[in-house]
Formats: C-alpha cells, structure tokens, sequence
C-alpha cells in the first residue's frame, strides 16, 4: 500500500546530495573541525559579513512575528543596487526555491525542459519534480552549446535553464551569444531563466550587465543568490528579477513562503556592503591563481 503514496515522478527523484558538512567528516574520520577545508559546495569561506551578523542581530527581536511576505525593505534595496523597477523583483527561500517556483509555475507532464550537461544539479530535479521531461543537451567544452540548446526546443519546450557563470564547470556564455538566443526565442511561449548564482565573481567583461537583458525579453527570468559572494548561504534567501506579468505566475507560490527576517535584514546588510564583496572578490582572485598554477 504505502509504495503507492504519493506521485510517481515525484518518488523516482534522488534527491539532491549537497557537499557534507564539515562536522560529519571530523566524526567519520575522528579529525579536528578546525583543519578542514570544505570546497564542494562552493561558500564564502570568509562567512557572512559583519554588518549582516549586526542586522540579524536585530532582527531576532521581531521573530515572534510572520515576515513581512513583502520584502519591502530588501526588495528596494535591490531595486535601487540593479535600477530595475520594485515591481520586478520577487524574493525566495534561496534561489533553489526560485528554480523549483519556476518549474512549477510553467511546466507540467507532457512539458520539455531544457537545459545543459555539466551545468547546476537543481535543474533536472526541479524538472522531474513537476513530472515535465528533461532535455539535457551535450556541452561544448564543457559549456552551454546554446546553439544546441535552441535546436532542442520544440513545441512542448517551456523553459530553458541557463547558468551564467556555470556551475560546477566555471564556463560562461557572452553577451552576443545570449542574445542571439533571446532573439531567437522571442514572442514564444518558453522561460529562459538566466541563473546569475556566480554572476559577481565572474572578470569577463564581456559578460552582460547583470540587469542588461531583462527590459527587451518579457519571457526572461533572472535569479540571483545571496549564498556565494555575499555568505549568506546558511540563511536561504535569493531573488529573481522578470516582467511583472511573469511574476505575477511565478511569485503566486513565493508570497506564501517569504524568507525570515533575519534572512531578509542580513541580505539588505550584505547588499550594501561593498567592502565585504570586494575582500571577498579579491581573495577569491587569489586563491584562484593558486589552484590553476
Ligand atoms: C548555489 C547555486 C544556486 C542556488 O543557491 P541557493 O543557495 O539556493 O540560493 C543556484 N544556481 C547555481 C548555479 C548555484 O551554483
């Protein structure tokens, strides 16, 4: 009896295995926390900024209250940092949440989902949750074939997952090819969700601007993360910035769910704190020229 509960896409997903956490591995193999170096899940190593502890340090104060679903403060702030207008922006509970939101707002069996091998490990399960079909499309040297990815679509295509930098391979796609393939797929009923979790990290500068694309596309969402760069990913809080009329389908489950108010006050904290970012981008420079040398 049991083995029936629930539904059959949903059962046949194996869940997402994230990197262990530092305090499993000094239990298995008896070793001093203090001495390992956790690189599989791609944090800040720095942690979170100081002036995001101080916020949420405020913050627990109100936590015997529901959060404010709005967001305002947060929404705003990112509103002014990216000029896109208040009206754009919907928060989550991590960009996870979004990925999983948007697969359920705008696919369901029968559906396609494309995306590319090598590229985030949500997006096939967030496909198979809803029960749509995955389209994985080989990689180019280990990157998005976009050209590929556009001779995947078909008629049953409703989104496209694109991760720009990729993770895990650190490829990325330039503003010419992105927007050979916005234009291609324009005025059709298809969500290109442009996943901008490295976009910070990232020196190309022939990477577009992080908000360069998304007046002229209605049909582009773009998802950002407050886990890498700004260290905050214990906290579970992203957004994602698209048309309000995308929004409109998209945020129905968001509202629901709205992140915390320490989450929401220590993302408004690391927002602003250019200092944090630059440190962090810095350090990262670094230690990126260590490893490939
Ligand atoms: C880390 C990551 C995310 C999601 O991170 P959240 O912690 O859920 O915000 C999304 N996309 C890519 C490509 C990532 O590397």
């Amino acid at each position: 009896m049991t083995k029936d509960i629930g539904l059959a896409h949903v059962r046949a997903i194996a869940p997402y295995v994230g990197g262990r956490p530092i305090s499993e591995v000094a239990r298995e193999f008896g070793l001093d926390e203090t001495k390992i170096v956790k690189l599989a899940s791609n944090e800040n190593p720095l942690g979170m900024p100081e002036s995001a502890k101080k916020a949420m340090a405020l913050a627990i104060a109100d936590l015997g209250r529901y959060p404010d679903s709005n967001g305002f403060e947060l929404k705003n702030a990112l509103a002014k940092k990216f000029a896109v207008p208040f009206e754009w922006i919907t928060l989550g509970n991590g960009s996870n949440d979004i990925l999983e939101l948007t697969a359920r707002a705008v696919a369901k069996e029968g559906d396609e989902v494309i995306f590319s091998k090598h590229a985030f490990a949500v997006y096939p399960l967030a496909t198979q949750a809803v029960g749509a079909k995955a389209i994985e499309v080989p990689a180019k040297e280990y990157g998005h074939d976009l050209d590929a990815m556009l001779a995947a679509v078909t008629s049953a295509t409703r989104l496209i997952f694109v991760a720009n930098p990729n993770n895990p391979t650190g490829t990325y796609l330039n503003r010419a090819l992105l927007k050979t393939m916005l234009d291609k797929l324009r005025g059709r009923n298809i969500i290109v969700l442009l996943d901008y979790a490295y976009r910070e990290y990232a020196r190309a500068t022939d990477l577009p601007g992080p908000m360069e694309f998304y007046r002229d596309y209605p049909n582009l969402i773009v998802t950002g993360t407050f886990s890498k760069i700004y260290g905050l990913a214990g906290l579970r809080i992203g957004y994602i910035v698209a048309h309000p009329d995308v929004l409109k389908k998209v945020g129905k489950y968001g509202d629901t769910i709205s992140p915390s108010q320490t989450a929401l006050a220590a993302a408004k904290a690391s927002l602003g704190d250019e200092e944090f970012m630059k440190m962090t981008r810095e350090k990262n420079a670094i230690a990126r020229k260590v490893l490939t040398d």
